[in-house]
């Protein structure tokens, strides 16, 4: 038999071979764990006693050499006995050499193991109802989990779904319930008890649901869930396309909301915007209190920063945060990690927080930001959400259709760039400064009273930022 002949009959034998361990291994696992897990698993080929699989990403790896590890190997080893080792490895990014890849690990013991999923989530001390400063953008949804942790199960609060960007306060609110129920007891029927109540991220309940369904405990799982009064599951985006956790979720959900209890859930869309949810599910999220966070604004932004520098005790000059609070729009979590930079920067060096210590120490944190969106990109977004020409961002035409829009792009350019109110004027068919500073405080002023026209501009920088 020629050479290559019998290299191409060895691939198929190990194709087939294949073929019947993932049979195998499917049976022996389950389908849900099966498709969870194992389904992205393929065969890389085989070197001596070797046999090569891979997966897409070194979580998985992990996850997989730990889990089933030695279960793979001894399914191999039935189906094909020159097999003496199974190495699990991560696939090298697409255009990169094979020898590139990461270092497989040892697939009897994997490099860390992951952290046992099966607790529910403990609470942040930080995040409480005190600490949470409360502004025209999250007020509403503040107001909604104030009146939750007061009387939960309401109706018409039952479930609360709480949505918006990333670091705009969600899982502070939700901890923030959670601190304020477990130390109030129970009123109504069961008066007096405790109340009991199991946070966890999404992702965690998929952990732990998958856990259950290997121990076959699903049944305890289930029972020890809906025994909770109140369900808090957070970022529930992450069970878009995991179908099987979406509906032992959708039956929990169900489950409790039957018996009177409270569901809280968070997400960074609202209900109809999270495609990829099935519509049943989508249906029953949206039919409690849906509360959204909106980006913040620079009076909240400031609020915040005062707040912070309280609690630190820390003197921080106005002039400091007013710069912080322009420079760092997008989420409340970079404007709080800039501000603590620049405390420990002062405590280390022992100096005083000036405007120029935080030039120096936020140069690079700052670039980044600088570097997220240009004015031309704020042009673009704005003139197709309003249906114009590019070239209407710089005409000299003063019709409301074109000059609103207009105005739109240099509240933003002003809000998510760093450039000066000349600058921007510049972009603008070479506007003065004081036409961007007035379109600043038109728009500003007409968010404040119509609110379909604030939310699509708070819409489009949400687009912008992302
Ligand atoms: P999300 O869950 O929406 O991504 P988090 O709740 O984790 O955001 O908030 C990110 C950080 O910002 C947290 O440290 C949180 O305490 C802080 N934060 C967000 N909003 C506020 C607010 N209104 N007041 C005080 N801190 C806030
Ligand atoms: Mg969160």
């Amino acid at each position: 038999m020629a050479q290559s002949e019998r290299e191409s009959g060895h691939e198929n034998l190990l194709t087939n071979q294949w073929a019947s361990v993932r049979a195998k291994l499917q049976q022996e696992v389950g389908d849900v764990e099966y498709r969870t897990w194992l389904k992205q698993v393929s065969l890389a080929g085989q070197d001596g006693d070797e046999l090569t699989l891979m997966l897409p990403t070194r979580f998985l790896r992990d996850w997989v050499s730990k889990e089933y590890g030695s279960l793979i190997t001894s399914i191999w080893q039935s189906e094909n006995a020159s097999v003496r080792r199974v190495d699990i490895r991560t696939q090298p990014a697409r255009g990169t050499a094979p020898n590139l890849a990461e270092p497989a690990s040892n697939p009897v013991a994997p490099a860390r193991p992951e952290a046992r999923a099966d607790v529910i989530a403990p609470l942040d001390q930080r995040f409480t109802f005190d600490t949470f400063v409360v502004g025209k953008p999250n007020e509403f949804a503040y107001a909604c989990a104030r009146r939750v942790a007061e009387a939960p199960a309401t109706q018409g609060f039952n479930p609360l779904f709480l949505y918006g960007g990333v670091g705009l306060g969600k899982t502070h609110l939700m901890h923030a319930i959670a601190w304020e129920l477990s130390n109030a007891p129970l009123q109504g029927p069961a008066k007096g008890k405790p109340v009991s109540v199991a946070y966890m991220s999404a992702e965690k309940f998929m952990y732990r649901f998958i856990n259950a369904l290997r121990n076959q405990s699903t049944l305890e799982f289930k029972n020890e869930l809906r025994s909770v009064d109140v369900l808090m599951i957070d970022d529930l985006q992450f069970l878009i396309g995991k179908d099987n956790t979406q509906e032992e979720f959708f039956h929990t959900f169900n489950a409790l909301v039957d018996a009177g209890k409270q569901i809280v859930i968070s997400a960074d869309k609202s209900p109809s915007d999270l495609s990829g949810l099935e519509d049943r599910l989508r249906t029953r999220l949206g039919c409690g209190m849906v509360a959204d966070l909106h980006a913040t604004t620079f009076e909240l932004r400031i609020s915040i920063l005062e707040a912070k520098a309280l609690r630190a005790g820390v003197d921080v000059p106005a002039k400091v945060m007013e710069f912080l609070a322009h420079k760092i729009t997008s989420n409340v979590r970079e404007l709080e990690g800039a501000l603590n930079r620049l405390v420990a920067h002062a405590n280390l060096f022992d100096r005083q927080i000036t405007l120029e210590t935080a030039h120096e120490v936020l140069h690079d944190v700052l670039k980044a930001f600088d570097r997220r969106v240009t004015i031309q990109e704020i042009q673009k977004k704005v003139a197709e959400h309003w249906n114009i020409k590019i070239s209407e961002m710089s005409s000299a035409r003063r019709s409301r259709n074109v000059a609103r829009p207009r105005q739109v792009a240099m509240y933003l350019a002003k809000q998510l760039t760093s450039k000066s109110l000349p600058d921007i004027g510049r972009h603008f068919g070479d506007r003065d400064h004081t036409t961007v500073m007035h379109a600043v405080s038109r728009v500003t002023a007409l968010m404040g009273t119509d609110a379909a026209f604030a939310e699509d501009v708070e819409l489009l920088r949400r687009m912008l930022e992302s």
